[in-house]
C-alpha cells in the first residue's frame, strides 16, 4: 500500500454520526447488488450508478471508473464537481495507471506525503488524499477506480472497507459483463458456423443428388445409343417392305374400280393402309430420333409452317373434336430454319395437345416477337387438356417415356422436339395445370437476313460464327 493509512472519519461525510453512515453504507451495497445483479447487464449505466452511490455515500470530491483493455485504461464512468471528465495529465489518472500497473492499492493522504509523490505533476488544491483500487479477478486487472476526498478529508479503516467492497463489486460486474460478451460473441460464432455447416451439408446432398441423376441420365444414355443404333437398322429394314406395302395399297385402291373388288375387301385395305401408315410414321420417328439428319437452314415463314401444320392435322382435329385458333403477330419476320423439321416440333405438339383433350376443345398458337428473350420469337401452343402432374413433368422430355396407351405413343414426340429446337439454337419451355391444361413454349432465335441464301449446318448464321 503506498502513501499513509487513512483514518478518521470527515465530519462532512459522516456528521459524526457512525450508525447513520452505516445504514446509509448498507443501503447503498444492497442497492448496487440489485443493479449488479441483472443480466444481461447495461455496463455503461451500471458503471455510472456504482460512481453516483459511490460518491453520495462517501461526498467525494471526484470519483472515476476506468475499464482496462490490453493494458490500457478507458474512462467508463465519472463524476466531478464541474462534470466535465477529468484532466488526464491530471494526477488520479495518473496514480490509476500506477494501479493499473502494480496490481495494488494507491493510497495517499496529507499534503506533504501526496505533494511528495505527485511531485512535478499538476496537483488539484481542492484535495490531497486520493485512493486508487485496481479492480481484480485473480491476475486479471478489470479496471481502476479512483476516488479524491475534498480538502484534506480522510477516511476511516471501515469507510475503507466499504469502499474496497464496492471496488469488489465493480470488479466482478465488469468480468461479469466481459463473460457475458464472450458468450454471446461465442454463441453467434457457433450459430454462423452450423449456417454454414447446414449450407454446406444442403449443397453436399444437392451434389450428391445430381450425381445420382449424372449417373441415371449416363446409364439411360449409353442405353439410348445401344437402343438407337438398334433401332436405326431395324428401321432401314422395315423401311423398304413398309414402302412397298403402302405403294402396293394405292394401287390396289386405284384399280378397284375395274377389277370390282368387294366392299368387305376394300374395307380391310384401308384399315392396312391405317396401320401401314402409323407404322411408316413410327419409323419416320425413330429414323429422325438415332440418326438425326442434317439440317437445311433457310429463310421460312412461321406462319405458313404453322397453318401447313394445321391443314395437315385437319382429320385429326375433326375427328377428336377440337379447334385451332391462331394469333400471329404481324411483325415476325422470316427466320432461320429447317422447314421440313420445325413442321414436325409444331405437328408433334398439337398432337400432343389434341391427345390431352379427349373430351375435345380449344388449342391457340400464339406467335410474336419474345420479351422475354430477347433477339427470339416465342410460339405458344395452349390446350385445355388434362395437364401434366408433377410426378412426371421431369420425364416428358426423355425419349421413349408416355403416358399414351401401346401403339399410340412411341415416346419420341417431345425428344425430337427438342432435339430440333436446340439445334436452331432455340428453347422449349412448359407451364402446366391439371386444371386448366398445359402451354408448350418454342424460342427460336431471330436471325436477320443472310448475305446469300444457302444451307447453313447446326442452326448458325455462318456471319456469326
Ligand atoms: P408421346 O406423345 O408419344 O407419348 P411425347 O414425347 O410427345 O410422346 O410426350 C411424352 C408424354 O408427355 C406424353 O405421353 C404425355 O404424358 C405428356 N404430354 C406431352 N404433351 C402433353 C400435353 N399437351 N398435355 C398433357 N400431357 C402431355
Amino acid at each position: 500500500m503506498k502513501g499513509e493509512a487513512l483514518h478518521i472519519s470527515e465530519k462532512a461525510r459522516t456528521a459524526g454520526n457512525a450508525p447513520d453512515w452505516s445504514r446509509k453504507a448498507l443501503s447503498t451495497i444492497i442497492r448496487l447488488n440489485n443493479i449488479t445483479g441483472f443480466l444481461p447487464l447495461d455496463i455503461s449505466n451500471t458503471l455510472k450508478a456504482i460512481v453516483n452511490e459511490v460518491n453520495n455515500l462517501f461526498n467525494l470530491h471526484t470519483s472515476c471508473l476506468y475499464t482496462a483493455d490490453n493494458g490500457m485504461l478507458n474512462l467508463a464512468a465519472f463524476r466531478t464537481p464541474d462534470g466535465l471528465p477529468p484532466d488526464i495529465h491530471f494526477n488520479s489518472s495518473i496514480n490509476a495507471c500506477a494501479a493499473l500497473r502494480d496490481g495494488l492499492p494507491f493510497i495517499a493522504c496529507g499534503s506533504d506525503n501526496y505533494r511528495l509523490i505527485c511531485q512535478n505533476r499538476k496537483v488539484s488544491s481542492d484535495y490531497l488524499s486520493h485512493i486508487c483500487i485496481p479492480l481484480l479477478t485473480g491476475n486479471d486487472v478489470n479496471g481502476v477506480f479512483s476516488v479524491s476526498l475534498h480538502g484534506e478529508g480522510r477516511m476511516s479503516r471501515d469507510e475503507m472497507d466499504v469502499l474496497f467492497s464496492i471496488a469488489n463489486q465493480a470488479s466482478m460486474t465488469i468480468q461479469r459483463y466481459r463473460l457475458f460478451e464472450t458468450l454471446k460473441r461465442e454463441r453467434q460464432e457457433m450459430e454462423e458456423a452450423y449456417k454454414e455447416i447446414s449450407f454446406l451439408n444442403e449443397m453436399l446432398r444437392q451434389k450428391i443428388n445430381e450425381l445420382k441423376e449424372a449417373r441415371y441420365r449416363l446409364l439411360q444414355s449409353e442405353k439410348l445409343v445401344a437402343i438407337g443404333e438398334l433401332a436405326a437398322g431395324l428401321c432401314h429394314e422395315i423401311n423398304n417392305p413398309l414402302s412397298i406395302i403402302l405403294n402396293r395399297i394405292e394401287c390396289l385402291r386405284m384399280e378397284a374400280g375395274e377389277v370390282s373388288l368387294p366392299e368387305s375387301v376394300l374395307k380391310d385395305l384401308d384399315v392396312i393402309h391405317l396401320y401401314a401408315s402409323r407404322t411408316s410414321s413410327i419409323v419416320h420417328d425413330l429414323l429422325i430420333f438415332s440418326r438425326p439428319h442434317p439440317v437445311e437452314f433457310r429463310p421460312v415463314r412461321l406462319e405458313a409452317i404453322i397453318n401447313e401444320v394445321i391443314r395437315l392435322l385437319e382429320e385429326d382435329l375433326k375427328k377428336n373434336n377440337c379447334s385451332v385458333e391462331t394469333v400471329i403477330h404481324h411483325n415476325i419476320p422470316e427466320i432461320y430454319g429447317d422447314h421440313d423439321r420445325l413442321e414436325q416440333v409444331f405437328r408433334n405438339l398439337i398432337s400432343n395437345a389434341i391427345d390431352a383433350m379427349p373430351e375435345g376443345g380449344r388449342i391457340t398458337i400464339d406467335a410474336h416477337i419474345s420479351s422475354e428473350k430477347s433477339g427470339s420469337v416465342e410460339i405458344a401452343v395452349k390446350d385445355e387438356g388434362t395437364g401434366i402432374p408433377d410426378e412426371i413433368i421431369h420425364r416428358i422430355f426423355d425419349p421413349f417415356f408416355t403416358t399414351k396407351k401401346l401403339g399410340k405413343g412411341t415416346g419420341l414426340g417431345l425428344s425430337i422436339c427438342y432435339g430440333i429446337i436446340k439445334n436452331h439454337g432455340g428453347d422449349i419451355a412448359v407451364k402446366t395445370s391439371l386444371d386448366t391444361g398445359s402451354i408448350f413454349t418454342v424460342y427460336l432465335p431471330l436471325r436477320g437476313v443472310p448475305v446469300k441464301e444457302g444451307s447453313y449446318a447446326e442452326g448458325k448464321d455462318p456471319r456469326n460464327r
